[in-house]
């Protein structure tokens, strides 16, 4: 029996989708102004174990993410400069090619990372008519009020504002930081759709006048519009817990009066040497960058996997190496069990299964579920043991399958084509046009190869 922790109820429970067979989660996708780092990714990987738990228990998914491509602002608050306008503004490009630009990165750091695509992306830009609507429908209804730059959710309106988090209203008016929009009626207020300033780099027309969307209604819009008023499961990272996870209960619920959400699942942290990643401390590590000094993607998604999805995992890159030694080796030994004749007694096998599944439903206990592939592959040599860890794979992930090609299959010629676009890439970035540098890297990712540049060239790789 499959059990999720729920953050709403603070415990382990018995899931089963709402309707039938098929599970509608939603997932909050990234603010693509900038490459994803580490951090970022952990949570995605944490996303896709939920959507291989699933598909591993038969379920079928209707999976949304959105990518958040306008007007998420410096911190949670209303406040501050947009990202994606910082972001234009230091690249001199349009904040609509930042937004398609790292979301190309985006989706590429996926494939690399075995991470399954939703079956829905939805973008924000996409959707600025139904997110007006949101904030029209709780206007009718009494749940916001309009200041001098914007329209705001009245949390004192909603009563159970906080349930997620545990947090109490009088708690958060105390730890508020003075405000600087002295027109909110409470400091926890958020804004639903903002009025913009002329210079305001993305802008749409409204009921309220030019403007653009809050953050939270993104979400709240979307999950209503593809999965209804009431879906199975919500993902996110832990740092959306206290505001915009409460928050899009507020906006789901305050009309309805239904709970949105059944299952609220959230991943915990990763830190770099024991502490915050931060730009301004140079550890904020990009996939690419774990590439160029010599490691798989899937090193980094190995790594992940041993520390429960619940756990800060601190990140080292002696903790990278000992996933990279450990993930050869765990490739190697599968290789000379699928190349020996099968003499695995059955009952064994079985055993395996069961230890696997249990751990697997128990809260998707994926370090457990590894053990029991760690021990499994110690038996003697046994072509049932591959098949059984390509079996588990359907969890971890991991191209374990691959172990037992020959090396030669792996390694196809590079196509005339995709080098062509490779030497014009080259010389595009020698002669600093990254504009069109990224524009070729883009070429050869949509025909099917990834770029890594490495010292002294460039390394292509079939995805
Ligand atoms: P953002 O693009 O900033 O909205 O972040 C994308 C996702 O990454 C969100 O779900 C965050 O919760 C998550 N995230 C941000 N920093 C970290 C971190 N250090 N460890 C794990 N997840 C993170
Ligand atoms: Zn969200």
């Amino acid at each position: 029996m499959l059990r999720f922790y729920n953050t709403l109820t603070r415990k382990k429970e018995v899931f089963t989708p709402l309707d039938g067979n098929t599970v509608r989660m939603y997932s909050c996708g990234p603010t693509v102004y900038n490459y994803a780092h580490i951090g970022n990714l952990r949570t995605y990987i944490f996303m896709d174990l939920i959507r291989r738990t699933l598909h591993f228990e038969g379920y079928k998914i209707k999976g949304v993410m959105n990518i958040t491509d306008v007007g998420h602002l410096m911190a949670d608050s209303d406040d501050g400069e947009d990202k994606m306008a910082v972001a234009a503004r230091e690249q001199r490009l349009s904040p609509w090619e930042i937004a398609e630009k790292y979301t190309k990165v985006f989706f590429e750091d996926l494939r690399k990372l075995n991470i399954g695509v939703p079956e829905i992306i939805a973008k924000a830009t996409d959707h600025i008519p139904e997110m007006i609507a949101y904030v029209r429908a709780l206007e009718e209804a009494g749940f916001s009020y309009e200041t001098s730059d914007g329209i705001y959710f009245d949390i004192a309106k909603f009563p159970r504002y906080g349930c997620l988090s545990g947090a109490n209203l009088d708690d958060q008016l105390a730890g508020a930081r003075v405000e600087v929009n002295s027109e909110k009626h409470h400091p926890a207020d958020f804004a639903l759709w903002k009025k913009a300033d002329p210079r305001h780099i993305m802008q749409w027309d409204s009921p309220w006048g030019r403007g653009y969307p809050g953050w939270h209604i993104e979400c709240s819009a979307m999950s209503k519009k593809y999965l209804g008023e009431t879906f199975d499961i919500h993902s996110g990272g832990v740092d959306h817990i206290p505001i915009h996870h409460e928050n899009e209960i507020a906006q789901n619920e305050a009309i309805t009066g239904k709970q949105s959400v059944r299952f609220w699942m959230h991943g915990e942290f990763m830190l770099v040497d024991g502490g915050k990643m931060s730009k301004s401390l140079g550890n904020t590590y990009t996939i690419s960058e774990l590439e160029k000094r010599g490691y798989h993607p899937l090193d980094f998604r190995f790594f992940c996997l041993n520390t429960h999805y619940r756990k800060k995992l601190n990140f080292t890159f002696e903790g990278l190496d000992a996933a990279k030694i450990s993930r050869q080796r765990l490739n190697a030994q599968l290789k000379e069990h699928a190349q020996a004749p099968n003499i695995t007694p059955r009952e064994k096998l079985d055993n395996y299964r069961a230890s696997f599944k249990a751990a697997v439903e128990d809260d998707m206990n994926v370090p457990l579920a590894l053990g029991v592939l760690f021990t499994a592959i110690k038996e003697p040599k046994s072509k049932d043991i591959f098949e059984l860890a390509t079996e588990f794979d359907a969890v971890f992930g991991l191209d374990l399958s691959g172990a037992a090609l020959p090396e030669k299959e792996a390694e196809e010629p590079v196509p005339e084509n995709i080098l062509a676009l490779s030497e014009e890439r080259i010389a595009a970035k020698k002669a600093k046009n990254y504009a069109l540098a990224d524009e070729l890297r883009n070429k050869i990712t949509e025909l099917g190869y990834s770029v890594v540049d490495v010292p002294g060239g460039v390394k292509l790789k079939k995805l």
